[in-house]
């Protein structure tokens, strides 16, 4: 961008930071957004080469977050605010829930801190069948591979149909001396037009699956679940069993047991009720609605907006925030208007 553009640019995201939050207030009362983080890593974390940019803010990032959220809004548990929608209790004028995807270590060792000082409640969305052990989510997995292929040309035999995706993509990298974020960021991308299976597959073929038990952890554990839960500010919700997409076609087997099978294995594991649901990258069919309605309160997909009493409580919208999108207060309030 040139230095002209970006002067521009910032000049539009003060402006809206300024006059858009004051049209939150003519916003229907109860009303409701509802923000979805994933992943809180430092700006040294050496997990940070192997993620997608959408998917981390830092903890100061998270912090500017929640002392601007709490000038503006009442910060709710998302599923108590659902519950009092549902029987017509009185509800805030205008509040706000915070979600986090996946039960990423990380939200224990860093996210939890912050949200203390702040006394911020929120919602942890875990994938049953990966707590506590050293399952890597296959993004992850394909970002590392392409790497080691970028630093040692020829270490790895990528199956042919993997390879149509990585090859120019490494190529182009070789040519500009650099392998960027960006372009790892859309090879996974990509890679999400194959089935879950099939992706899974491709990358297991490419390398043994993921880190050896010896090494580390990226997903909570049930201690840290369990401390979690004691501090009285976070409540967990499901994100299926095994992070698998729901949209197309998914078995109505697979589909009792990574929508409701999750919820009685959380339920046993938290000790608590487990009333929300989150589809793994947003995808969902009317099956799987339906299979969700008949377990849960309430569900929240990644398409971008706000809730309100009487909207459709198994595909409530979210402002998805993450670093390069927010780490200012005013390119947060654009973000949350929708702007940005
Ligand atoms: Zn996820």
């Amino acid at each position: 961008m040139s230095a002209w553009k970006r002067i521009a640019k910032r000049a539009v995201v003060h402006t809206i930071a300024r006059t858009a939050p004051l049209t939150w207030g003519w916003r229907k009362p109860g009303s409701l957004i509802v923000l979805m983080y994933h992943r809180v890593l430092p700006k040294d974390s050496p997990e940070r080469q192997f993620e997608q940019p959408g998917m981390y803010v830092s903890p100061e990032t998270l912090d500017l977050h929640l002392s601007e959220l709490k000038r503006r809004f009442e910060l709710v548990q998302l599923d108590e605010w659902l519950r009092r929608a549902q029987v017509g209790l009185p509800l805030p004028r205008l509040a706000c829930a915070i979600t986090f995807d996946d039960g990423w270590r990380d939200n224990f060792d860093f996210a939890l801190p912050v949200l203390r000082r702040h006394a911020a409640p929120a919602t942890i969305f875990l994938v049953s069948s990966y707590i506590g052990t050293t399952q890597r989510f296959w993004p992850n997995r394909l970002i590392e591979l392409a790497r080691s292929a970028f630093a040692d040309p020829g270490s790895l035999a990528f199956p042919q149909t993997l390879a149509a995706l990585v090859n120019p993509v490494l190529a182009q990298a070789r040519e500009r001396k650099a392998l960027r974020i960006e372009d790892l960021d859309s090879l996974v991308q990509q890679a999400k037009g194959f089935g879950e299976d099939e992706i899974r597959r491709l990358i297991d073929a490419t390398a043994p699956s993921g880190r050896s038990s010896s090494e580390y952890r990226e997903i909570l554990d049930e201690a840290q679940i369990a401390d979690m839960a004691q501090s009285g500010l976070i409540r967990f919700g499901s994100h299926t069993m095994t992070h698998l997409r729901l949209g197309g076609a998914v078995s109505p087997e697979a589909l009792e047991r990574e929508i409701g099978g999750s919820r009685s294995r959380l339920r046993e594991l938290c000790g608590q009720e487990i009333g929300l649901f989150c589809y793994p990258n947003g995808d969902t069919s009317a099956a799987a609605i339906e299979c969700v309605r008949r377990h849960y309160l309430g569900a929240v997909t990644t398409r971008a907006g706000w809730h309100a009493r009487g909207g459709d409580a198994m595909r409530i919208p979210r402002i998805g925030v993450h670093e390069d999108v927010s780490a200012t207060r005013a390119s947060f309030l654009t973000r949350l208007s929708g702007w940005l």
